[in-house]
């Protein structure tokens, strides 16, 4: 029977997080989690991307002692949680194939000796008698099966080898066994209860919003200079480009490198060679964009990825939430940006029936599939926030009003003015066909098209008939889904939906109820700078690429990816508090003891060299690190910005960067901001006041040689000698200048 395990504390618990990994919060539900774990309860945790499962077991078993076993589905995976873990000084191992008879000698003996605190395995090793026998002679009483829908055919990520932990409760009847997953839906969640046989488990299900991410769905014109849109808003920074098959990939990413963007590309017709090395120099930082099909992601842990596009349509929108899940795991804004046509359906149709077809799969297969592309449609063509669209689509509610952050709430669309007069246009034709037709003959009647099955019918007789024919079909289409989107309309049945009336359908014809209809951007129109100031706010953008630099240094020194030195988060804060001592060293969350000493004198001493010749501040106050939801969700441009202004005046009148930070209190690295959109509105003729002639040339020269506009390069090349405040600054300017 699970039994307690021995005393803790929620004091000792926080203490062991603080000195281990330098966190001083809680993220929501760990506490509990933990809690659970470390009172030998069965529990299922269910937290997003980035939601901080890892800690949940990885704490308890840290006060708890003894051994955890955690089973991860891929090696990948498991290298980079043990190469965490020993950076925060609490041994751990995994046990796989890939290791030699001698090496796996030597680890199964720490095992014994009761050296390791976390044990990593593959689902098949957890069952090889000679394992189980090991676990059973050091007494485990702790499992953590991680990615834990893999179990389940119900997810979309079944993995066969996961079934074998069925006879995990069986095997180790006196263990607690606890499971993790992002995965959200009921059906999957109670699978896994049921599979891991869970004992009266502890089920704590998260937030599934993401409020760092910002979500947009643009129309597709032009894919190739869409992408590179993307890509160029986020310069140096890690990103995915999803595409729907293999020629694709090939295409957008031959298309980017013949662009001077460093991108990879990734799908399953490479080789297992070629693979490794597009997804190690990726997790690397050695290369920022990696385009690639749906097989790429399982094994990628790098949580500073800042964008994540999805060059067409995903096949579901639980593809979609895991996809786009991968970017700003550290919690820093991050954008998801999907290039929507209204042929993608038809493609991935036919990609579905060409498998069913070749894998022999039955028809329930083909529906079950073919309902999943419906709903990613429906969102794709929606007119409902898209965080409240991706919230509700799990099984949650979402309280805000306005997002802030996805095209819809950022006003990206074009409102359709007369909204409720088109909706109840559309409404009144459903209830003429007695509401007993699907989408495409009710939008054919209000088209007025003439067809035989509108004509055999006698629909071309309908007061509605034509009603709305100076519309186009797709944007029909869109609207027809976007009212369904809103509850005013409903579709029904499988095999050929019909669209339905409901309560909320009359109240709108009868005008007692608003509707949304928006054209999806069909318009060209410049997207919206990323709602992202708040998290750069006071950091000081030189320091951090210098902080960057040394973090690369260091994570290939130690062969390890450069997060499991600091993540993004650990290194703007640096950036921002610019520390003068270990110990305010230390009070940077993600600091912990044995990363401080290993690491901690080595980022000091760039802190030191940085601001020794400036005018920065040190140990300035720290940030929430982490942009909370009601600041963030208030775009930066709603009100003006009066400091913006002042120093628009200043910058008029040739003033420095510093004179402008001194009158105007803001951070120098703001300033800098400012100084870009200067350039940028204002196009002054000469940027002579913060760059000299001479620099400008030598910056202008190595951009055109190297034909990038990123800042790393570029300060590589001539010799890190030019700060990349002077580059960023030129580059803005010739951007201007170049166009007019
Ligand atoms: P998940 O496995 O749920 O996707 P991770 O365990 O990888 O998420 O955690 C995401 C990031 O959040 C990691 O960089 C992790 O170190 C960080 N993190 C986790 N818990 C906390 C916390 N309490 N405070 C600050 N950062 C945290």
């Amino acid at each position: 029977m699970p039994r307690p395990t021995a005393n803790w504390t929620l004091d000792g618990l926080k203490g062991v997080i603080l000195r281990h990994w330098g966190y001083r919060d809680f993220r929501p539900l760990q506490e509990r989690a933990m809690r659970a774990s470390l009172e030998g309860r069965d529990s299922l945790v269910v937290l997003p991307t980035g939601g901080g499962k890892s800690l949940c077991y990885q704490a308890p078993a840290v006060v708890r002692g003894g051994t955890t076993v955690v089973v991860s589905p891929l090696i990948a995976l498991m290298k980079d949680q043990v190469d965490g873990l020993q950076a925060c000084g609490v041994p751990a191992i995994q046990i796989d194939s890939s290791q030699t008879a001698t090496e796996r000698f030597a680890y199964l003996q720490d095992i014994r000796d009761g050296a390791v605190r976390l044990v990593f395995v593959s689902p098949e090793r957890l069952v090889l008698t000679d394992f189980q026998r090991l676990l059973r002679d050091i007494d485990v009483r702790t499992f953590a099966i991680d990615e834990a829908h893999c179990i389940s055919h119900w997810g979309h990520d079944f993995r066969p080898e996961y079934r074998e932990m069925g006879r995990l409760r069986e095997l180790f009847p006196a263990a607690a066994v606890h499971a993790y997953t992002a995965t959200a839906t009921e059906r999957v969640r109670q699978d896994i209860i049921d599979q891991l046989a869970l004992r009266a488990p502890e089920v704590l299900v998260g937030n599934f919003d993401r409020p760092n991410l910002t979500y947009r769905v643009l129309p597709r014109q032009n894919q190739l200079k869409q992408v590179l849109e993307v890509i160029e808003r986020h310069p140096e920074e890690g990103g995915i480009v999803y595409c729907i098959s293999r020629r694709e990939v090939d295409e957008v990413s031959a298309g980017l490198v013949k662009q001077g963007v460093k991108a990879a590309a990734y799908h399953a017709g490479l080789s297992q060679e070629q693979r490794k090395q597009a997804q190690d120099a990726f997790i690397a930082e050695e290369s920022d964009v990696v385009v690639a099909t749906v097989a790429f992601g399982m094994g990628i842990d790098r949580s500073n990825i800042r964008f994540v596009l999805h060059a067409s349509m995903p096949k579901s929108v639980e593809h979609y939430q895991q996809e786009t899940g991968r970017a700003g795991r550290d919690g820093l804004p991050a954008e998801c940006v999907l290039l929507y046509s209204g042929n993608d359906p038809r493609v991935w149709r036919s990609i579905i029936e060409r498998s069913a077809q070749e894998g022999g799969a039955g028809p329930d297969y083909v529906a079950g599939a073919v309902r999943h592309l419906d709903h990613m449609d429906r969102y794709c063509r929606g007119a409902t926030c898209r965080h409240r669209a991706l919230v509700e689509y799990f099984g949650q509610t979402y309280e805000i009003a306005n997002c802030g952050s996805c095209d819809l709430c950022l006003n990206d669309t074009e409102e359709v003015p007369d909204a409720v007069v088109v909706a109840q246009k559309i409404l009144s034709c459903v209830a003429r066909v007695n509401q007993g037709f699907g989408i495409g003959h009710v939008i054919s009647v209000l088209r007025g098209e003439d067809t035989d099955n509108v004509r055999k019918r006698g629909h071309d007789r309908l007061s509605t008939y034509g009603l709305l024919k100076e519309h186009s079909k797709p944007g029909l289409r869109d609207w027809v889904y976007q009212l369904i989107g809103q509850g005013v309309l409903l579709q029904v049945g499988d095999d050929y939906p019909l669209l339905k009336l409901n309560d909320g359908s009359w109240e709108v014809m009868r005008g007692q109820r608003p509707v949304r209809l928006v054209q999806l951007a069909r318009r060209e129109k410049a997207v919206k700078a990323k709602a992202e100031g708040v998290s750069w706010e006071g950091v000081d953008r030189d320091l951090f690429e210098a902080l960057r630099v040394l973090r690369k240094r260091l994570a290939d020194e130690k062969r390890v990816p450069p997060y499991v030195v600091f993540n993004d988060t650990t290194l703007r804060e640096m950036a921002r508090v610019r520390p003068s001592s270990l110990e305010r060293m230390r009070a940077i969350s993600g600091v912990g003891d044995t990363k401080l000493r290993e690491f901690g004198q080595a980022f000091l001493d760039v802190v030191e060299e940085h601001c020794g010749g400036r005018e920065l501040g040190r140990d300035q106050k720290h940030g929430s690190g982490r942009p909370p939801a009601e600041v963030k969700a208030a775009p930066a441009a709603a009100k003006p910005n009066l400091q913006r202004e002042a120093a628009y005046d200043l910058f008029r009148r040739g003033a420095s960067l510093d004179e402008v930070a001194r009158q105007t209190g803001r951070a120098r690295s703001t300033v800098l901001d400012y100084l870009a959109q200067y350039i940028g509105d204002a196009r002054p003729k000469s940027v002579a006041p913060w760059v000299s002639e001479e620099v400008y040339q030598r910056v202008l020269a190595a951009s055109r040689r190297l034909e990038t506009q990123y800042l790393r390069p570029i300060f590589v090349a001539l010799g890190e000698k030019v700060a990349y405040e002077e580059i960023r600054v030129v580059l803005a300017h010739a951007a201007v200048a170049e166009v007019s």
